[in-house]
């Protein structure tokens, strides 16, 4: 007789977007001559660049030939990836790292999941709220996050972000063993300054904290000033790691790779107090059991998003994301909404009219305009009274929704 891992058993059985997808499916039933737009969409739209593509053919093509196939590979990634990686994300913003400091993976949503089993379950956690949340459900697979009564875990460290700070979180009063950070921020599109964020390093040297900082919608930041990533911080090589993904920064959703950067002097204790282990060790060892490496193919296809080509042909596609999120966000402003994010990511994050709760309004904006967004009380406590937007749709249903929602408003 096998005995469940019975931590399982307190994750909540209806997922989020599950749960959003029947609602709609009962109004679509109702409603069969309505077209439901989807603004709530958490996947990009827009195909992959003409270099990607190219790449991809050029590396079918030496699969398919003797003397070119390739095997397994690395488990942490080929040397090419790792350098271009290097060279046009971090050396740029005076950041130096060694090439084996980083993780190529096939996406940051398995590392960011696997990654917190390094170290023991009884760590104490901290987390944004509202989040994202593989965060949360990765850790209480493994008992870290207790209980959850009424949509809060009772081993969870929560720091609001809402309205009323600004979505800056405040630093936690008592000393927090590892906490998550996720800038640009989905699910409500803000950021953190460079002073707001060394706060947080500052804070994770002093009490030796653990920070796991997911920066999968770096690519979408506009403002110069907003940093890319946590090494832009002094000290934050001792004490961060980081995560990166292609998935939204190129279109590589359905095609697979991302990287994870674990600096040699991140260190973790050993029970006893009297010791330091490198998790730069700990994940070498860890992905050498559990992961053979993202595909060849796909560390040729990130490749070649460095190319000049490469670089200028995702940029576009940002862009366009970028131009739905600021058509979104003035055209909500202009009828009156109280709309955060959406300037330096691709998501919205909009405060329900007459505060009403997240869900209520959700099945209003359904039913009254056919129109589907993300209610904000579905990535934690904070986001009672909000709902999410994404801009990852195309410009012409954006403005379709919006008409759609003026009109319902003049009603
Ligand atoms: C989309 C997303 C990721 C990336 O996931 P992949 O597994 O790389 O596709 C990571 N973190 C956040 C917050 C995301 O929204």
């Amino acid at each position: 007789m096998a005995l469940i891992n019975e931590h399982f058993l307190k994750l909540s059985n209806q997922y989020l977007f599950a749960d959003i997808a029947k609602k709609v499916k009962a109004y679509q039933t109702s409603h069969p001559q309505q077209r439901v737009i989807s603004l709530g969409i958490g996947d990009v739209t827009q195909p992959l660049c003409p270099a990607v593509l190219e790449a991809l053919h050029r590396t079918v093509d030496e699969m398919g030939e003797k003397s070119t196939f390739h095997g397994y590979g690395p488990e942490n990634g080929y040397a090419f990836l790792r350098e271009a990686i290097l060279k046009n994300d971090y050396q740029p913003r005076g950041i130096h790292l060694d090439l084996s400091e980083i993780f190529i993976s096939d996406g940051a949503k398995s590392d960011i999941g696997n990654f917190q089993e390094l170290v023991r379950w009884d760590n104490s956690l901290g987390l944004t709220d509202p989040v994202y949340p593989v965060y949360v459900d990765s850790n209480a697979m493994i008992g870290r996050a207790g209980v959850c009564k009424d949509g809060v875990w009772s081993n969870v460290k929560y720091f609001p972000c809402t309205a009323e700070n600004g979505f800056v979180p405040q630093l936690p009063g008592q000393r927090v063993d590892m906490i998550y950070l996720c800038y640009p921020n989905n699910p409500t599109g803000t950021v953190l300054t460079k002073s707001e964020l060394r706060k947080w390093v500052n804070y994770a040297l002093k009490n030796d904290t653990l920070i796991l900082f997911d920066a999968a919608y770096e690519a979408y930041i506009q403002d110069a000033k907003i940093p890319h990533s946590i090494y832009e911080i002094r000290g934050a090589k001792k004490c961060a790691v980081e995560f990166r993904s292609y998935s939204k920064t190129a279109g590589f959703t359905g095609v697979r790779c991302g990287y994870t950067v674990v600096p040699h002097e991140v260190s973790v204790v050993t029970p006893d107090g009297k010791s330091r282990i490198p998790l730069h060790q700990l994940w070498t060892r860890r992905q050498a059991t559990k992961f053979n490496g993202a595909s060849y193919l796909s560390q040729r296809a990130a490749e070649a998003i460095y190319t000049e080509e490469g670089k200028k042909q995702i940029r576009s596609t940002i862009r366009y994301y970028m131009h739905n999120a600021h058509y979104l966000r003035s055209s909500l402003q202009a009828l009156g909404f109280e709309v955060y994010g959406g300037e330096n990511a691709p998501y919205l994050w909009v405060k329900t009219p007459k505060n009403q709760p997240s869900w209520k309004f959700f099945e209003e904006l359904l039913y009254s305009t056919g129109v589907v967004c993300t209610p904000g009380v579905g990535f934690g406590p904070s986001g009672e009274g909000y709902f999410r937007l994404t801009a990852f749709g195309t410009y012409e249903d954006a403005e379709e929704a919006l008409q759609r929602i003026k009109a319902w408003l003049q009603r």
